[in-house]
């Protein structure tokens, strides 16, 4: 059998909110793979890389430019015949680079049952059958809203933000309040869902405002971001809220407005969490949870799927009543969404990777399609060697350059470059680079079915 490594050749599509030219990320990336026909257009956007077998965008074995699906369905030992066998002859992961310049729908991706409907009912918008619990690991600083703020903040920004309160009503707010007053900290199951009742009957009066109502309200919105956003926090009694600046909230308002003029989403922005992520830190969006990325260069693996549901800060297909309807409206501070990486066990560092404080970190969500491992080489010579895993992987150099080893093959790795390695191979990565300096980064997606398989995303 051949030796299971296989550089890729990934595509790059180009949504409209993706970084210009050589900004993004995704399409330097891209760039040392290309096909002849790819050259990076400055003034072009270019939003995700896409590594992985899913059909809109499918990976390539660089050498014999046979699609990775048709790779490893040919060849089972590369998945495994344990993965193959329950993903259907699929990677289950899809794997990804994003580079955000402005801000993506307002979304959320629906559980397994949700999709499967979704998908009879409408192949077009909804193009697979498949659950897309994702997870972010910023490669720059990373800004986003992600998740139900906590309900004391809601109810701080009702009474703070007049147009927010005109948008809703004044009897949709009062009712909300009513219903949480002295409960929004409550830990108490029934009354946790009578509140998580009241926020989505909230929500969905939001979500359903007239155009005229959102035009009009953002009007007023962007009066008092411009002239007096202190109002925002000028109450007795402020909780501490994401940002904690008003007048950092406000340009944020600002500058969603220039991208979307008048759009819900800057409504929907005082429901979210408001979320930076530094490099290396990571969050976790299980099925139906609502969320909007703003700006910022991430990777993310998902399940394989390409379901979203949309409803703001979009231009294309919004189905406003699916998405009301299919939140869970759990709400929690936002450090509870983010996703803590822990030292990855299976891998032996030598001397060089010790002394240099190199690291090799998992990130686990609690699911079984996939997990993240992060390296950083940080001196030339240092190196990992990883155990077998007993299902496929996916790696990509985002920094620094080096060589990796499956069995007898050994091939160069530079910024840029992903590699496909089989599963049941033992697999070594080492920074060749030349100064003292030179730090050598990887991301490596994996799957390895042991014993998470009974967990059903993350519930
Ligand atoms: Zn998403």
């Amino acid at each position: 059998m051949q030796v299971p490594l296989l550089r890729l050749q990934c595509g790059v599509n180009s949504y409209d909110w993706g970084k210009l030219g050589s900004e993004s990320a995704a399409a330097k990336y891209a760039a040392t793979t290309a096909a002849a026909d790819f050259s990076v257009d400055a003034e072009k956007p270019y939003a995700e890389l896409w590594m992985g077998t899913h059909p809109s965008l499918p990976s390539k074995d660089l050498e014999t430019q046979r699609s990775l699906l048709d790779l490893v369905q040919d060849n089972v030992a590369l998945m495994s015949p344990e993965v193959t066998q329950r993903y259907g002859g699929k990677l289950p992961f899809l794997f990804k680079v994003l580079s955000i310049r402005k801000a993506l729908s307002i979304q959320a991706h629906p559980n397994k049952k949700l999709a499967e409907s979704l998908h009879a009912r409408d192949p077009r918008n909804y193009p697979d059958d498949n659950h897309k619990p994702e997870m972010t690991i910023a490669i720059t600083p990373f800004e986003g809203l992600c998740g139900f703020r906590p309900l004391t903040e809601i109810v701080h920004f009702l009474k703070a933000v007049a147009p927010l309160r005109h948008l809703v009503g004044n009897q949709a707010a009062t009712d909300f309040e009513t219903a949480v007053q002295g409960s929004a900290d409550s830990d108490d199951l029934t009354q946790t869902q009578k509140n998580k009742d009241a926020l989505r009957v909230l929500f969905t009066t939001l979500m359903n405002s007239s155009t005229q109502d959102i035009e009009a309200a953002t009007k007023e919105l962007l009066a008092a971001a411009q002239n007096s956003p202190e109002t925002f926090a000028s109450l007795v009694n402020t909780p501490e809220t994401n940002p904690s600046n008003p007048t950092e909230l406000a340009s944020i308002l600002i500058r969603l407005n220039g991208q979307f003029p008048s759009d819900i989403g800057l409504f929907v922005f005082f429901f979210l969490n408001f979320v930076e992520l530094a490099p290396g830190e990571a969050m976790f969006l299980k099925a139906d949870d609502i969320h909007a990325y703003i700006s910022g260069d991430i990777i993310e693996c998902m399940a394989s799927s390409d379901n979203v549901v949309r409803a703001g800060f979009t231009p294309k297909f919004k189905d406003v009543d699916t998405l009301t309807d299919m939140l869970t409206y759990s709400y929690a501070p936002i450090e509870e969404q983010k996703l803590e990486p822990t030292d990855y066990p299976y891998v032996v560092l030598n001397a060089t990777a010790y002394s240099s404080a190199s690291s090799c970190l998992l990130y686990d969500p609690p699911i079984e399609e996939f997990s993240v491992v992060k390296s950083e080489l940080c001196r030339p010579g240092a190196k990992a060697t990883f155990d077998q895993l007993t299902g496929p992987s996916i790696l990509i150099c985002t920094g620094g350059s080096g060589k990796i080893t499956v069995g007898h093959k050994t091939e160069l790795v530079e910024e840029g470059y992903v590699f496909f390695v089989g599963a049941n191979a033992e697999c070594i990565i080492e920074n060749t680079g030349r100064e003292r300096e030179d730090v050598f980064t990887t991301y490596k997606a994996f799957c390895d079915l042991t014993g998470k398989e009974d967990l059903v995303n993350g519930h």
